[in-house]
């Protein structure tokens, strides 16, 4: 083969414009964003190599290609979250609660965030053994968040053709609630109304619950015209909804139809299993921190970035930059390199090795 054939061809990628009005914060901001660490503590910048800038956007449906945002700075995030200051919010009066404590363990001693999965999460029928258990879910959310979880057993969803009910757990004196649903005869997919989702699970909402995620492997819809929705959260109800429905990378969906759905059968189950048990942690973990009262990031690569689609999803980190570790380490007091430690277990355990590796280097880094 001729040389000039074989030389690759160094394609510039597509420049893609920022939204109107967004504008890249300097590196001046972005420390200022982080603030200085209080007298004492350890500096959350410390190994400022290990974070990158925002990345720009590569196609327009991209975040920041659609959406200006000013960025949420920790100083922003401490007067402006509910659980830190102020009164009581929200969480009933029969739960203890002490306004001089510190974070949400001290300021709600025995509250905890509550994780549901509605739908097939530990069937092990071979349509759904690709989907994550719940204990995967629950061991990476109590190593990332570092605050009490809970999972909120019992509570199960009941879906036929066109017809869904959000079933409490025996015993519970919340009555059977109607889903709302669309249905489709040719394909026999029933998909839930994600508002009428989220109205169910306020009344299902534990007295000792700081919020509730419910994940569901149903596929959800907003208005009539949508294809589906990824999910939807009420944070003043401290309740939130997301479906895994779409997050199979051996399904194909219809860009017309939402009930055109393929499936690639001679996908790898195991890698089938590892992307979709990846993107329901990024997900959970995103939806739960904007719960607690984190916006979206514009500081750095960050676990709290916006997203406007599945590719960008799989683009972002799995991890905090350090001014959103420093406004969950406000809400959950941990030490810093203790809650990498425990990460780096669960990761390690759940063959994540990539973001297991990053883990480590930033614990070897922090421990010196
Ligand atoms: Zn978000
Ligand atoms: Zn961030």
């Amino acid at each position: 083969m001729p040389k000039a054939a074989r030389r690759k061809r160094h394609h510039k990628p597509p420049f893609v414009p920022y939204a109107r009005g967004f504008k890249t914060p300097t590196h001046k901001q972005s420390a200022a964003a982080l603030g200085s660490p209080p007298p004492g503590t350890r500096d959350f910048m410390l190994g400022v190599g290990f974070f990158t800038a925002v990345p720009r956007p590569i196609c327009p449906n991209d975040w920041l290609a659609q959406y200006s945002e000013d960025g949420q700075s920790y100083a922003d995030f401490l007067a402006s979250c509910p659980w830190l200051s102020g009164p009581r919010w929200k969480v009933p009066r029969s739960q203890p609660f002490d306004p001089a404590g510190a974070g949400l363990p001290g300021r709600y001693p025995g509250a905890a965030i509550y994780l549901a999965g509605l739908g097939d999460f530990s069937k092990q029928a071979e349509t759904v053994a690709v989907n994550p258990r719940m204990s995967e879910l629950m061991d990476f959310a109590g190593a990332f968040f570092c605050v009490p979880m809970r999972e909120l057993t019992g509570l199960r969803l009941d879906v036929g053709r066109g017809k869904a009910a959000l079933i409490p757990a025996p015993g519970s004196r919340i009555r059977v609630q109607e889903i709302r649903c669309r249905f489709h005869r040719g394909s026999g997919r029933t998909q839930l109304h994600a508002p009428s989702l989220l109205k169910a699970l306020v009344r299902a909402l534990p007295h000792d619950a700081i919020c509730l995620m419910a994940l569901t492997t149903h596929d959800l819809f907003d208005g009539e015209g949508d294809l589906f929705v990824a999910g939807m959260a009420a944070g003043a109800s401290r309740v939130g909804t997301f479906s895994l429905a779409r997050y199979d990378p051996a399904v194909s969906f219809s860009p017309e139809h939402w009930h055109g759905v393929t499936l690639d059968a001679s996908a790898p189950a195991e890698a089938r299993r590892e992307t979709i048990l990846r993107r329901a942690c990024k997900l959970m973990a995103h939806e739960v921190g904007h719960l607690l009262g984190l916006e979206h990031c514009v500081w750095h690569a960050c676990l709290m970035n916006g997203s406007g689609h599945l590719e960008e999803d799989d683009r972002q980190p799995m991890a905090l930059c350090p001014v959103d570790l420093r406004k969950l380490q406000a809400l959950g007091g941990f030490d810093v390199p203790g809650r990498y430690k425990r990460l780096l277990a669960v990761m390690k355990n759940l063959g994540m090795r990539a973001e297991a590796s990053w883990v480590g280097r930033r614990l070897e880094f922090l421990e010196g």
